[in-house]
């Protein structure tokens, strides 16, 4: 349920009509203060809320009812959209954020060459995999502590952010203490204990979509994160299972309209893993750009016939300058900035 306040209602107001909506226990009064109108966003059994003395209230203009299981991750909660805050970073908002880097972290020397030249091409936040969730126990599972210390040493090099993908509870802390955003990969987005974990933490998360998630699967497992008061959630479009099998994965355009409309959430597209091939990169790039994602998150290697993990979707550095340089004048063209 949420309440809809008259303009220039007064905290004392707000205080007493909350006090009326919690005493019965069960509820949550999320409030957020708009530009335009504060909303009171109500979680739990409101079915016992007698809405005829809610309107009585001088303060309350309008009640209307959520019908969507997903609360703190709906735009009717939060009508404006959510920036969030990557050390210094801001994801959403007019803004474009690319964020680039090896599918793994290889070596000291491949993780600070690419962060320099991604960073030289514009990208604002590095990305690398420490630990990589990989369908062969018998692949390379990357480089895990060590591969964390060679994204701080590039960070310190560049003065990028990192993002890095967290596959174990067991690693938060240290996840929290090393990286600037935590990456949930798609094989874990109903990973629901992991999820309540981080949503304890107030750490900026990457939610990738599972490879079989609907859209509404997808935003349950934010509201998992933020359920916790973790508000800090950027989701990320990477592709999904469909019967076509030309592409890895079949790239959701569609999902970042979808998303936008229902949810407040910054919403970014990785055409890399969305499309398994390196010359779909930059066209799906600029389609993401040119339906409204809020960024990008591009995998790039220096050698990418030789990288240790998704090689045939890697681009070079070149390339990515290139792909840079082509979605800015998409960019400019939706009314946004890179
Ligand atoms: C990755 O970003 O390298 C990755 C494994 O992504 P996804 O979880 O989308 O497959
Ligand atoms: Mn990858």
């Amino acid at each position: 349920m949420i309440i809809v306040l008259r303009q220039g209602t007064q905290q004392k107001e707000i205080d007493q009509l909350t006090e009326l909506l919690t005493s019965q226990g069960g509820i949550t009064v999320n409030p957020v203060y708009g530009s335009e109108i504060t909303i009171l966003g109500l979680i739990g059994d409101t079915t016992r809320i007698d809405s005829t003395r809610v309107e009585s209230y001088h303060c309350v203009e309008r009640i209307m009812h959520v019908a969507e299981p997903y609360k703190k991750a709906n735009r009717m909660f939060h009508p404006e959209d959510t920036v969030v805050d990557v050390s210094g970073v801001a994801v959403g908002g007019g803004r474009l954020a690319v964020m680039a880097g090896p599918c793994s972290v290889e070596s000291r020397e491949q993780i600070t060459g690419v962060a320099a030249a991604v960073k030289e091409s514009g990208a604002a936040i590095l990305r690398g995999g420490a630990f990589k969730p990989r369908t062969s126990p018998y692949a390379f599972q990357g480089l895990k502590y060590e591969g964390l210390e060679l994204l701080k040493a590039a960070r310190e090099a560049t003065g990028l952010p990192i993002v890095s993908e967290l596959m174990s509870p067991n690693d938060i802390e240290r996840f929290v203490e090393d990286v600037d955003c935590i990456q949930v990969g798609a094989r874990n987005m109903q990973n629901f204990d992991l999820l309540r974990q981080l949503g304890r933490t107030r750490k900026p998360i990457l939610l990738k979509r599972g490879m079989s998630a609907t859209i509404e699967e997808w935003l349950m497992s934010a509201e998992y994160i933020m359920s916790e008061g973790n508000e800090n959630v950027i989701l990320c479009e990477r592709g999904i299972r469909t019967f076509e099998t030309y592409t890895r994965n079949t790239l959701d355009i569609g999902a970042v309209p979808v998303v936008k409309r229902l949810s407040h959430l910054p919403v970014i597209v990785d055409p890399s893993h969305g499309t398994g091939k390196r010359w779909m990169v930059e066209p799906m790039a600029r389609a993401a750009i040119a339906v409204g994602a809020d960024g990008l998150m591009i995998e790039v290697h220096n050698d990418p016939q030789h990288a240790l993990c998704d090689g045939q979707q890697s681009i070079t550095p070149d390339a990515f300058d290139e792909v840079m340089k082509d979605i800015r004048q998409i960019a400019a063209a939706v009314g946004r900035e890179i």
